[in-house]
């Protein structure tokens, strides 16, 4: 059901609402003893792409938004290469706390945040779902019944597979996350070839 501007609205508030009082979340206490916030996902709500990382750093934790910091820099450029801005895509994470020193979230902890990351995707309604490292990709082949496909992602990264949302078909890229460009050049040129698989939905 495709809700209108307004109703898209209420829906994100309401999951920012719940999480900032998400005091049951595995990751509260250490959001609260560093004065970090909980990141919700930016971008239009009406995108139909759809980026989905793994968890917020320092920077974002700092100033509320999802890939602020050095990958989020990548980010901007990979978009600009297929001639997107941040404002025509939805940027999210699947965890929406930083965990303890960046490390990889735990399962209790993926757990945890999922619902809020479902209830974007169903908000949104996306034609595509890019994710951004392996964590995501996980997740979101997953919940998308794409469980049979998940292998390494040096196999599949950058093609695309269609899976089943709720609301439909949605196509589904896995791709690696940013950060494995920001110190090798034959990285970054991996991810920029990736990102092009993108333009058609542009
Ligand atoms: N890495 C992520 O996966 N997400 C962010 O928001 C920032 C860095």
């Amino acid at each position: 059901m495709t809700l209108s501007v307004g109703e898209k609205f209420e829906k994100m508030k309401q999951i920012r609402d719940e999480l900032l009082e998400f005091h049951t979340s595995p990751l509260y206490g250490y959001r609260i003893e560093n004065k970090y916030f909980p990141v919700v996902g930016e971008g239009s709500h009406g995108a139909r792409i759809m980026f989905v990382g793994e968890a917020p750093g320092e920077n974002e934790a700092k100033t509320a938004r999802p890939f602020t910091g050095k990958s989020g820099k990548l980010l901007d450029e990979m978009l600009e290469s297929i001639k997107l801005n941040r404002s025509d895509v939805y940027i999210t994470n699947i965890v929406k706390d930083r965990p303890p020193a960046s490390r990889e979230p735990s399962g209790e902890e993926v757990a945890a945040y999922v619902p809020f990351l479902d209830r974007e995707i169903q908000t949104v309604e996306p034609k595509v779902i890019a994710t951004l490292g392996k964590s995501a990709m996980n997740y979101v082949f997953t919940k998308m019944g794409l469980t049979a496909i998940i292998t390494h992602i040096r196999d599949i990264h950058g093609k695309e597979f269609i899976g089943k949302g709720d609301y439909g078909a949605v196509a589904v890229i896995p791709l690696y996350h940013p950060a494995v460009g920001l110190t090798d050049e034959a990285n970054k040129q991996m991810l920029v070839n990736d990102f092009q698989v993108l333009k058609k939905y542009v």
